[in-house]
């Protein structure tokens, strides 16, 4: 065991997508020389995206790991730090909270957590190495590669209702392809899926292979009544079968929904630890979006620096 650091840092950051970069540029234009534990995954679910087209003030796009890349130059211009490493313990029974990196001790007045969540995914052969060539998980970040084209969706729920529809805007003909014989979706969004008729519901069914080279051109699909497998030609497979947010490590310390989102109070990021602030989509099953990230980003940053101050730190 390292002996513990004898600094005390003002904010430790761990997360580094765009709410912890965002809380890192705020912080340290605040003065607050943020130490920001980026994880060994650094960017969060931006890397694993092609083209942003919905980030305000790039017209033309941008590639979610050169956002995220010039996101983070841009907070350590103003002299945020950063570990490459993932965080394995915390301790924020007392203060300075304690932040554990493997065998490293860093302490710290306060923390804001923006951990992220991540997609779930299938589990198929081909899936990870296709994400942006005809996998995603986010329809609204690229149903609009798809137009006039085939897709499929996977899940029941209500997000694989509302992007079914959505991603009916683009592409011809959406399968919505359900393991059960009813949805889990509330019966509203349901309902809408339904009456579109540009939607297909592919009841009993499962996704068995993904075909294609090196992009998605077709899927095997098996009917799990029937045992029958066959063929359907499409250019895009959309996965919405739920995220899991990033908290494994906060269990037990930190208020969490039942899934494992941090719940944050009211209009703010103040997580159920005063001095421990949760920003992005580790505390926002809803929206999930970068810029919603970096708003919240923004937001633990100025609720962070104001409660430092009313500590006196
Ligand atoms: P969810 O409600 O957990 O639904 C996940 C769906 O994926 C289920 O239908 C599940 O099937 C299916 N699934 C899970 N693992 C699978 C696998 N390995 N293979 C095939 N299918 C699989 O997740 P969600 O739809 O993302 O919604 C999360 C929360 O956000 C919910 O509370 C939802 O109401 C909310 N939400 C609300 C709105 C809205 O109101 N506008 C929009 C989006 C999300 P089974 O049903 O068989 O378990």
């Amino acid at each position: 065991m390292s002996q513990p650091s004898q600094k005390i840092e003002n904010v430790i950051i761990i997360g580094s997508g765009p709410a912890g970069l965002t809380s890192a540029i705020y912080t340290s234009r605040a003065n607050l020389s943020p130490l920001c534990i980026e994880g060994e995954e650094a960017g969060g679910q931006l890397m694993t995206t092609t083209d942003v087209e919905n980030f305000p003030g790039f017209p033309k796009g941008v590639m979610g790991p050169e956002l995220m890349q010039i996101t983070r130059e841009q907070a350590s211009r103003f002299g945020t730090r950063f570990i490459t490493k993932n965080v394995s313990k915390v301790d924020f029974s007392s203060r300075p909270f304690k932040v554990w990196v493997g065998d490293d001790l860093y302490q710290s007045h306060s923390i804001i957590v923006s951990t992220g969540a991540s997609a779930k995914y299938l589990g198929l052969e081909r899936e990870t190495e296709l994400i942006g060539r005809g996998v995603s998980a986010c329809a609204t970040c690229d149903g609009a590669f798809f137009k006039d084209v085939e897709v499929a969706i996977v899940g029941g729920g209500d997000s694989a209702m509302e992007e079914a529809n959505f991603l009916t805007r683009f592409a011809s003909k959406v399968y919505i392809v359900h393991r059960r014989e009813s949805f889990r979706a509330s019966k509203i969004m349901a309902d809408r899926a339904m009456n579109n008729p540009k939607i297909e519901v592919l009841w009993n069914t499962v996704v068995d292979e993904i075909l294609g080279e090196n992009q998605v051109e077709a899927l095997r699909l098996k009917n799990l009544q029937s045992g029958e497998t066959y063929e359907k030609k499409l250019e895009g497979l959309f996965v919405a079968i739920g995220h899991k947010p990033n908290t494994d490590v906060f269990k037990g310390l930190l208020e969490m929904d039942d899934v494992g989102y941090l719940i944050t109070k009211d209009k703010s990021t103040y997580t159920s630890v005063e001095g421990v602030f949760a920003a992005g989509d580790v505390a926002d099953s809803v929206y999930r979006q970068a810029v919603t990230a970096a708003g919240t980003g923004c937001m633990a940053a100025i609720d962070c620096e104001r409660w430092l101050e009313s500590q006196g730190h």
